[in-house]
């Protein structure tokens, strides 16, 4: 079974939707999968499951029974949609279908967790999910179901003793850090825009996990601006040396695009080949450090056209073994379907043109003036000393 890929594709994920207007667009699904079709990865390098939804005994092994059952109702009567839940508001408008749309995402996560437990693939890939923000008892940032904490807390039932979750989205993944902050099984690292200037104002180096747990949870807080060669040098400083000592046995990781300079939403300004350098590196260092299993999910990302679908058609890609040359040129009917749908111009390129590089922290030593370095160092005295690692 080695080397094999599973891309976890249900057409129906794109009825997770908000409604016109709303930043989480489900075109951006369905734009990635025909881009990924166009590149042929779904012919060979990966295989294309459908998964089934969720059942409510997979959802409640993280989401407390009263608000599965508030969502079911703002699902079946969007007029009911009870806000003490964090339904019917701003971020989260309830919708027809809402349930099955949501139990549909967070089931190919669970499958995909599934599968790479059971050798049944080495590496699963869910765009669609990626849900982070979605807490135990509420919606939260467009996220109805937290599938990244659902497909982890199945590994842990199917017997993994210790999962890593590595979460690259430009928002800290507060609702994993919160399902599994009393359980030391669990490592979650977050990197992420300063919860000073961004949504959901959490994920300071000082939240480090709850009694028991202590280390389990490290955030990264990138100051507003961080650009490709910030952005990599932080995630190298802080994430080999933690999975290396964690020793994970299976590596999650959340590639929301939304650290993209393009964003409409948030403050950092990462490229799409720095994007595609952090998925490769996830890539090796789940074959270098959590035994070969690999799950990569997608997340936020609000430039629907211009960034998401080659993204994470990249990061489909590259868990496929058949990684696309960023130089390459976008094939035309792509871009043609792209112009059908949106009205817009697709981008030409699978590159926006970068050679992303950084600077490692462990050569060359570090720049107490520098706020990102600052930030790193954070980030590795509140947590290292707990794996044993110098900070
Ligand atoms: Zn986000
Ligand atoms: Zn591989």
């Amino acid at each position: 079974m080695s080397g094999r890929a599973q891309l976890m594709w249900d057409e129906a994920v794109t009825g997770y939707d908000f409604g016109p207007g709303h930043p989480m667009d489900p075109v951006r699904l369905a734009l990635t999968m025909r881009l990924v079709e166009a590149y042929e990865l779904h012919r060979g390098p990966l295989e294309v499951v459908a998964a089934k939804p969720a059942g409510d005994s997979t959802l409640r092994l993280v989401h407390r029974e009263d608000y599965v059952a508030a969502v079911r109702r703002a699902s079946a009567d969007p007029a009911s949609a009870d806000v003490a839940y964090g339904l019917g508001t701003e971020d989260d408008p309830a919708f027809a279908g809402m349930h099955e749309a949501s139990a549909l995402i967070a089931g190919q996560s669970v499958g995909a967790a599934e599968a790479v437990w059971r050798g049944e693939a080495e590496h699963a890939v869910n765009f669609a999910g990626g849900l982070h923000h979605a807490m135990p008892g509420g919606a939260s940032g467009f996220c109805i179901y937290n599938d990244a904490a659902l497909a982890i807390a199945r590994l842990l039932e199917l017997g993994a003793e210790r999962v890593a979750y590595v979460d690259v989205d430009v928002h800290h993944g507060d609702g994993v850090q919160a399902a599994f902050w009393e359980d030391p099984r669990v490592l979650t690292i977050s990197l992420h825009e300063h919860p000073r200037t961004l949504f959901p104002q959490t994920g300071w180096p000082e939240e480090t996990g709850g009694e028991g747990a202590e280390g389990s949870a490290v955030n990264v807080a990138l100051p507003a601006g961080t650009g490709d060669a910030g952005w990599l040098r932080a995630f190298h400083a802080v994430v080999p040396e933690l999975l290396a000592a964690f020793r994970p046995q299976v590596l999650v990781t959340q590639h929301g695009a939304d650290t993209h300079f393009e964003d409409p939403l948030a403050h950092l300004a990462v490229s799409l080949d720095a994007q595609r350098a952090a998925a490769e590196s996830c890539h090796a260092l789940a074959h270098e450090h959590a035994e070969d299993r690999w799950i990569a999910l997608g997340g936020g990302g609000y430039a629907v056209v211009d960034v998401v679908p080659r993204s994470w058609t990249h990061l489909a890609a590259i868990a496929g073994h058949r990684p696309i040359d960023p130089t390459s040129s976008v094939p035309e009917a792509w871009r043609h379907e792209v112009f059908r749908r949106t009205r817009q111009l697709a981008p030409l390129r699978m590159t926006d043109g970068r050679t992303p590089y950084w600077r490692d922290f462990a050569d060359g030593g570090y720049d107490p003036a520098d706020r990102l370095d600052q930030a790193v160092l954070a980030t590795r005295r509140a947590v290292f000393p707990s794996h044993g690692l110098l900070p």
